[in-house]
């Protein structure tokens, strides 16, 4: 083993402990260590990148690592860990089916017939308790519609064309349909648990909300805009902070001094003419700058100009720089993204590899 190696070793060593984060990959190319690791896993063809030569050097491994089930392609690399196959498809669903058997297998038969009975108590005719309503529908947050939901959807659509076109509780009120009033109870409940509903629902938002909003005293609800995924990072106390979007998580991840969501301004809206509140994405009040992640093609949008343009405003009166984030940044930052430790926070970067 050379000197420049241990020097890679020593910096990986002090990077697992923490004792360096999270611009790792810069400390890299600061000791000009990227050809010392190029050098060392020099089996790797040229695509491999410096992070996947880094975990080879962890490893001490001196070949190629070959996926068990074609036998051709390399394994592959994804967040800092090797994965169980290559990148084919083929290999993926061979080994998605092996461990399915895997852990049948490992089931003694006792445990299999525990396990089927459980499935058919719990879901035949039993009313789910209150908790577990509550829980399936915080899961279903964001979700796409099961077949079932949409099946019932249809059905009553269908009812509405039998019924003539009026919908079945045409002229019925609370106080004379049983359905109607315990419709209108849940409803008030639900608004009443979580008054962000009502904001979700667009347009209806009223003054005080708005107000609200404008002073910081009430923030919408957290949703993913641009994903599926509920997104959030884990702080060191455990605690998990909530992000609109994965390009948010990860801009805060690289950058915890500022600060998010805490900066309000407001613009008038060309689409109703009236004033609202744009939250600024983050906000470091040391140097005076503001940040708004977007992708391009958003940029494209009135409504998202309109807002800019009042941030600026705001910008050249406080004496704050306005600096708009788009998929550029995370491109040029792309070996610090992969760089970073995302098996405690529930961030997908999938997004990363298509930019
Ligand atoms: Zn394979």
């Amino acid at each position: 083993m050379n000197e420049s190696r241990n020097r890679v070793i020593d910096l990986l060593y002090k990077y697992k402990n923490r004792q360096l984060k999270p611009y790792f990959m810069k400390t890299v190319k600061e000791n000009n260590l990227e050809d010392v690791i190029v050098k060392e896993t020099e089996f790797l063809p040229e695509d491999a990148k410096i992070r996947e030569r880094l975990l080879y050097i962890e490893k001490d491994l001196n070949e190629i690592l070959i996926c068990k089930f074609c036998k051709t392609n390399r394994l592959k690399y994804c967040n800092n860990i090797f994965r169980c196959c290559c990148s084919s498809k083929e290999c993926y669903k061979q080994n998605l089916s092996n461990t399915v058997k895997l852990i049948h297998e490992k089931m003694s038969e006792e445990k299999k017939r525990e396990r089927s009975k459980k499935i058919s108590n719990s879901s035949i005719g039993k009313k789910m308790s209150e908790e577990a309503i509550k829980k399936l529908s915080k899961r279903m947050k964001g979700k796409k519609q099961t077949l079932e939901i949409i099946k019932k959807r249809r059905e009553s659509i269908k009812k509405y064309y039998a019924n003539g076109g009026k919908h079945w509780s045409r002229g019925q009120t609370k106080e004379t349909n049983a359905s109607i009033l315990k419709m209108s109870e849940s409803l008030k409940r639900t608004f009443k648990e979580n008054p962000e509903i009502l904001i979700n629902a667009g347009k209806k938002i009223s003054i005080i909300m708005k107000a609200k909003i404008a002073s910081g005293e009430f923030t919408p609800n957290i949703t993913n805009s641009w994903t599926h995924w509920d997104c959030y990072v884990t702080l060191e106390n455990n605690e998990k902070k909530k992000f609109r979007s994965s390009w948010e998580a990860i801009f805060w991840l690289l950058n915890k001094d500022l600060l998010y969501e805490k900066t309000r301004i407001l613009y008038t809206s060309p689409e109703d003419n009236e004033e609202h509140t744009f939250i600024m994405d983050f906000t470091d009040n040391v140097d005076k700058i503001l940040y708004e992640i977007k992708p391009l093609e958003l940029m494209n949008k009135k409504i998202n100009l309109v807002k800019i343009d009042a941030a600026k405003k705001w910008c050249d009166k406080n004496q704050y720089k306005f600096v708009l984030i788009t998929e550029q940044w995370y491109k040029s930052n792309i070996d610090v993204i992969f760089s970073l430790d995302l098996s405690k926070h529930n961030v997908n970067i999938d997004w990363v590899n298509k930019l």
